[in-house]
């Protein structure tokens, strides 16, 4: 069923006859071959290792169980400044160890003064927010700190019971988050950190008010912390008026645009685009593969496809219960099935290991959504690769 015989040489362009005519983005940004990584990288030297860093000795063998040998660069760059209380915008890119570059400075913050409603960490999707607080809970091990993840399509009652519990952090998407503070059960008043997740995300204009809202009621706020791989520049006024003399700190990675990543463009105009895209999946067969659509509606139309044709594929998207969600990303995960289509839901931050391929069956909106969607492959200094199809 698997080996329809495919010319990918044949039918991937060369950059030299990319034509732009329906894309709003320059196709040629959908172009690099990860060869060119070694040649253009520049290697990091680290500052820092854990050892010189004024951790806990206890965090410090947390993080070594991790398996974390050396500060990632953001972590290097970011740990000291946010350990001391400052505000920091981080650029750094996907997958490069984001979510450890502000919890352990966070968590150092809580072994030095264990408070309750510490760190208040918001991020654009549940299962975003739900990873936040796996990394969180491995890193805490016997340290007596707690969280609580606050996340819409679960049990409000057993949300309310968690909220009465001590928490040291709070982890949450904005919706279920305001939802607890209306009913009186969340209180923003005492938390002293903001951090924001994929802060783009949080800040564009589906978020904005929400965010803007939680940050006046945080009364006692000291200290903001933004992280994203991507910044919109529109943005400046809205991070000024959140953040006080923000660090700016950039990994170098960035700039390399997704270096790590092979990524290549195959035009589909006039022809069977479903086919081409067995041709790809065929090649090698059962690569851990996520495929993104625009939409709900095409996501389970290309799942009906790829099910009769008797692939092992499952989407996730908004529409599905949180439930299902879970389900769905687990299987994928454990390799139950090998092909996960999604919408953008799922672009950003989810860590998923060894995820080798990324097609886009349709092309994002833009280049800041097309660095997400591809930065599920490429992880943690792996490779990957990306295909996008253009109509
Ligand atoms: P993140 O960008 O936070 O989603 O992290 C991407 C991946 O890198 C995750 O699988 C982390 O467990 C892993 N990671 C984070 N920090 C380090 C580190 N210092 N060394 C090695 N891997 C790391």
């Amino acid at each position: 069923m698997h080996n329809t015989s495919y010319n990918r040489r044949r039918r991937i362009a060369n950059p030299a006859c990319i034509r732009s005519n329906k894309s709003t983005v320059d196709v040629s940004k959908y172009i690099h071959t990860s060869d060119e990584a070694p040649k253009n990288a520049v290697v990091y030297q680290n500052n820092y290792a854990f050892s010189d860093l004024p951790l806990d000795h206890k965090l410090q063998e947390l993080i070594t169980k991790k398996g974390y040998s050396k500060p990632s660069e953001i972590q290097d760059k970011s740990i000291l400044p946010i350990i001391e209380g400052k505000d920091i915008v981080g650029i750094a890119g996907t997958g490069t160890g984001k979510t450890a570059a502000f919890l352990i400075p966070l968590i150092q913050q809580l072994i030095t003064n264990k408070c309750h409603n510490h760190a208040l960490i918001i991020a654009p999707s549940r299962e975003l927010a739900t990873q936040i607080n796996e990394e969180f809970t491995s890193l805490v091990k016997g340290l007596d700190l707690y969280s609580t993840v606050l996340i819409g399509g679960t049990s409000v009652l057993q949300t309310l019971n968690t909220l009465k519990r001590k928490n040291h952090v709070i982890i949450g998407t904005p919706g279920r988050l305001q939802d607890m503070y209306a009913q009186g059960a969340l209180d923003y008043s005492a938390f002293k950190v903001l951090v924001l997740d994929e802060f783009d995300r949080m800040l564009d204009v589906g978020f904005s008010r929400e965010v803007q809202k939680i940050d006046r009621a945080m009364k006692a706020k000291e200290q903001t912390l933004l992280f994203s791989a991507t910044l919109d520049p529109a943005q400046d006024n809205l991070i000024r008026e959140i953040t006080n003399n923000p660090l700016v700190v950039k990994s170098t990675a960035t700039t390399h645009r997704s270096a790590a990543i092979d990524q290549q463009v195959v035009y589909t105009e006039g022809k069977d685009k479903f086919q081409i895209l067995k041709g790809i999946l065929n090649q090698p067969v059962d690569a851990k593969t996520i495929l993104f659509c625009e939409t709900k509606r095409h996501a389970n139309q290309l799942l009906k496809k790829l099910i009769n044709d008797s692939y092992a594929a499952d989407a996730i998207h908004g529409n599905k219960s949180q439930n299902r969600r879970e389900q769905t990303l687990s299987s994928f995960k454990a390799g139950k099935i090998n092909i996960l289509i999604a919408t953008d839901v799922i672009a950003r931050g989810i860590d998923i290991s060894d995820v080798e391929l990324v097609i886009n069956y349709q092309t994002p909106r833009n280049y800041a959504d097309y660095v997400h969607r591809i930065g599920r492959t490429g992880r943690a200094g792996k490779t990957g690769r990306a295909i996008t199809l253009i109509d």
